[in-house]
Formats: C-alpha cells, structure tokens, sequence
C-alpha cells in the first residue's frame, strides 16, 4: 500500500494551481499541514494579515474537506513541527511550494535537509510569481535593476505556464495525528475588537478572491489603464490580500485576463495595464531573492549616509493620521479602518513620511507590515525602499510628492477625501482642523537639503 504524502501550506492557501499539493495527491494519499510560524515571514504576522489569515484558512479547510484531505495546524517551528507530522504519521515523502525570501529559502533547504537524514523524500515546486524568481536575467547573467528591462524581457517570453486545475477527490485518509485549532490561535482580535471596519470592507464570510476576480474582469478592468491612479472611484481589483497569501496565484489572473481580453479586445489596455501590475510583483520578488539584504539596507549604497530623522512623535502623528495633510490623514485612515490602502495613497504617504518627516522608511514598512492586509515581505520592502528613493529604479529621491496637488488631481470628485477625512473641505492642510506638523515648503527643503549632504561628503 503507498503511503501518505505530506503537502506544506505557506503563501499558498489554495488548492487550485497547487503544484506542490498536485504533486502530493498523485503520489498518494495526501494530509496537508499548516504551521503558524513567527519566524516564516522573517517576523511575526502583523495584526492585519493574522486577521486576513483567519479566514483564509477556514477557506482553505473547507476546500480540502471537500477533496478529502486533512488539514492539520500546528503552531512553532515550522520544520520541527513538519517532521514531527511525517515521523508521527509516517509519511514517506513531503511536498511544498517554494519559497524566495532568505528567511523561507534557507528554512525550506534546511527542512529537505532534515527529512533526507530521517529518510523522507521531499520535493518542491513553484507558483507563487509568474516566473520564478532568479531565473530572469539579463544578457549578461545580472539582474534587472529597471523594471522596464525587466517588464520588457518578460513580455519577450513565452506566456506564464497555464494555472493547474484543482486535483481530484481522494478518500479521506483515516489519521490519528493531533491537530491544534483555529480558536486555539486566536487570530482575531478581541478585548478590543478592531477588526469592524475590515470585516465591512471585505466581508470575509460571504466573499472569496475568484469571485473578486470575476467582478473586476468582467467589469472594472475595462476603465483599470485610466482610472487606476484614482482612489475616489473602485477602479483596482483589490485583489492584493488574495495574492499576498496566496488564495489566487498570479498565473491564474493572468490567464483569465487574458481569456478575456481575447474575447474582448476593446478591454487590451486595461487588461495590459492591469498584468503590467504583476511583473511589478514579480520584480519585487526578483529584488529581494537576488539582494537578500534588502530588508536592513538601502538598495542604493549611498543611501547609508543619510542623515534621517529620530521623531517619535512626527511618526506617531503620522501613523494615527494626524499629520494636518488631508490627502496623508485619510490614506492613514482608509489603512487603519480597512486594512488596504490604495496605490496612489501609498505612494502619497510614503514620500511624506520619508521626505517631508525624513523618518527612515524602516519605520512606515512596520506599519504597513502590521496594519496591511495584503502586507507581502517582498512588495512591502522593495515598494517602500522604491518610495523613499533609496531602492531600484526608485523615484528620485528629489522628487518630492505634493500632498497638497495630488489629493487634488487624483481625488477630483472629493469623494475620497469625504469618505475618509469628512472634516476636511479641501486638500489645504489644517482643513479637517488639523495644523499642519510641518509646512510643506519647509519639510520640501529640509529633505532637499538631507539629499545633497549625500553628495557633499
Ligand atoms: C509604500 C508601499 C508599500 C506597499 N506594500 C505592499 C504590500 O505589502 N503588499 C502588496 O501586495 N503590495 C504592496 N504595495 C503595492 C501596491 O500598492 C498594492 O499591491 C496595490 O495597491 C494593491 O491593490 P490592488 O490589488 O487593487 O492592485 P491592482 O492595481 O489591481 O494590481 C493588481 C496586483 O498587482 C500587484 N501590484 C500592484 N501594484 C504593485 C506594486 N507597486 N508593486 C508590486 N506589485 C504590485 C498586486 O499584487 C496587485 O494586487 C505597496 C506599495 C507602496 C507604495
């Protein structure tokens, strides 16, 4: 008789497109595990995404159930608990999908190491990006430092392989291994309860990412090329938390987008302006696999030198959205109501905190870590070392976002500014009753005249 096979769940939370879990149930009779564990991000789970977890596991349950395997949860060290269940089980081979932060990867060779000197085979796979990271170089065997080289080289490729379909039933294997619970985790948040405002934005019980997908490809991705910069109107998919952790993988919205944009070549632009979106992930990913430092130092060297500010209360002010900028306080908002903010505020929020606080951008990358719902290891740092300048193909550190104009030019409905800093009457800061904690020319200068010390030593 074959003996069970093991599959790891991580970033992975689905069963469709699973390479490692297909892997697993053709092998044989398959239970899969999930290990809570606070070092496989590099750092414990923020509150948002142990939120965002919750759910996603008892989505991932229930879709196991329904293929007839069990799903066992485990909290600690992810390898020892993983050879725990195979020793306990008996399990002759061990299935996981790869992964690419220097945390993961060294964990995953550890782990294959381990299972080798007990005698368990393992095998592991990819799926997580729409090439696997590091295997996109350029001519000379270098990495892209510019996303257009790599965007273009990209599309100069053959199409992302097609998404696996979900496997098929097994009969439940019957198995005496003890699995903790979800309750035991206590991934929601209680005494006090923070977590109204996510559940009104993403209504986790009735929703799932394919329907998410299905709405905004057969609806929004038709206006996504010009609307995308518009946090007034629901023009993103919004689809981020579903990727972060892995419900929907990046080879699966590339192809039903391009299903669609066959069956509907009017919608080519937004739909080539919404995959453009996923390279960029995929550079990311690419970033942080070939420069595993990224997360401690700043991808520009000289970055090192800079005289950033030591603040507590700026950064306080900045993380509770009472900065006096009506565009800053209501993207803090948004963020800390629902978990998401919207691109073009992350970027406001971001260069404001970087340029005119001159706080490191260490310390934004923490919030968003701990209040994003979609807060992704790779994303989070190469965007917010991008936005403070000090990171590839950056925006230079000298172009410094207004946040007076863009609440302006991408909020021109107000509707924006209405929903999430009502007091406000225009982007003028103060207006929602708020002095403004610095001027704008003033923290402009101070942050031009931070960037020349650079060179002028
Ligand atoms: C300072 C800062 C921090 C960020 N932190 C994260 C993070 O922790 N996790 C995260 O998923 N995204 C992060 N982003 C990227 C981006 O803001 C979000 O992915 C996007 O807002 C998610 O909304 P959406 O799903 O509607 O995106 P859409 O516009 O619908 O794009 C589709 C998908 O493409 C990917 N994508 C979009 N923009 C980017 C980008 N700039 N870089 C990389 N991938 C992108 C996302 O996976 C997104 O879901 C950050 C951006 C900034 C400026």
């Amino acid at each position: 008789m074959k003996k069970d096979s093991i599959v790891v769940f991580r970033r992975d939370l689905r069963i469709a497109d699973n390479a490692a879990l297909s892997a697993a149930m053709a092998a044989g009779p398959t239970l899969a595990v999930y290990v809570l564990d606070d070092a496989a991000d590099g750092r414990p789970l923020g509150g948002a995404g142990r939120w965002w977890l919750h759910y996603a596991i008892v989505r991932l349950q229930r879709q196991l159930a329904d293929l007839g395997v069990p799903l066992i949860l485990r909290k600690g060290d992810l390898n020892t608990a993983v050879i725990d269940v195979a020793i306990a089980t008996g399990a002759c081979r061990v299935h996981w999908n790869r992964r690419y932060t220097p945390w993961g990867a060294r964990a995953d060779k550890a782990l294959g190491i381990e299972l080798q000197r007990i005698g368990i085979l393992s095998d592991s796979f990819e799926g997580a990006y729409l090439r696997e990271p590091g295997t996109l170089l350029a001519k000379s065997g270098a990495c892209y430092r510019v996303f257009a080289h790599f965007y273009k080289a990209s599309l100069a490729m053959a199409e992302p392989s097609a998404p696996l379909a979900a496997p098929g039933r097994q009969t439940m294997p019957d198995i005496s291994v003890e699995s903790e619970t979800l309750e035991d985790w206590r991934l929601l948040p209680r005494n006090p309860d923070w977590a109204s405002g996510l559940r009104r934005a993403w209504a986790p019980e009735a929703s799932s990412g394919e329907s998410r997908l299905f709405e905004f490809l057969n609806k929004d991705v038709a206006s996504y090329a010009q609307d995308r910069d518009r946090p007034d109107i629901d023009a993103t998919s919004a689809l981020s938390p579903y990727l972060a952790h892995g419900e929907l993988s990046p080879r699966q919205l590339w192809h039903a987008a391009r299903r669609i944009q066959r069956a509907s070549p009017g919608e080519g632009p937004g739909i080539d302006s919404f995959l453009r979106q996923l390279v960029w992930r995929d550079f990311s990913a690419n970033l942080l696999y070939h420069f595993p430092d990224l997360a401690n130092r700043p991808f520009q060297e000289k970055f090192e030198r800079f005289p950033w500010a030591d603040d507590p209360a700026s950064l306080e002010a900045w993380r509770r959205g009472r900065t006096g900028y009506p565009w800053i306080d209501a993207g803090m908002r948004q963020l800390w109501v629902t978990g998401w903010m919207h691109n073009r505020v992350r970027m406001g929020v971001g260069s404001f905190l970087t340029k005119h606080l001159l706080l490191p951008w260490q310390c934004g990358e923490a919030w968003f870590w701990d209040t994003l719902v979609d807060a992704d290891p790779a994303q989070n740092i190469a965007n917010w070392q991008w936005v403070a300048g000090c990171g590839a193909d950056a925006v230079p550190y000298f172009r410094i976002f207004n946040p007076i104009t863009q609440g302006e030019k991408f909020d021109p409905t107000g509707r924006y500014l209405r929903r999430w800093q009502p007091a406000a009457s225009s982007y003028v800061p103060g207006s929602a009753g708020v002095p403004p904690i610095i001027g704008h020319r003033q923290g402009r200068e101070r942050a031009l005249a931070a960037f020349r010390s650079l060179s002028d030593r």
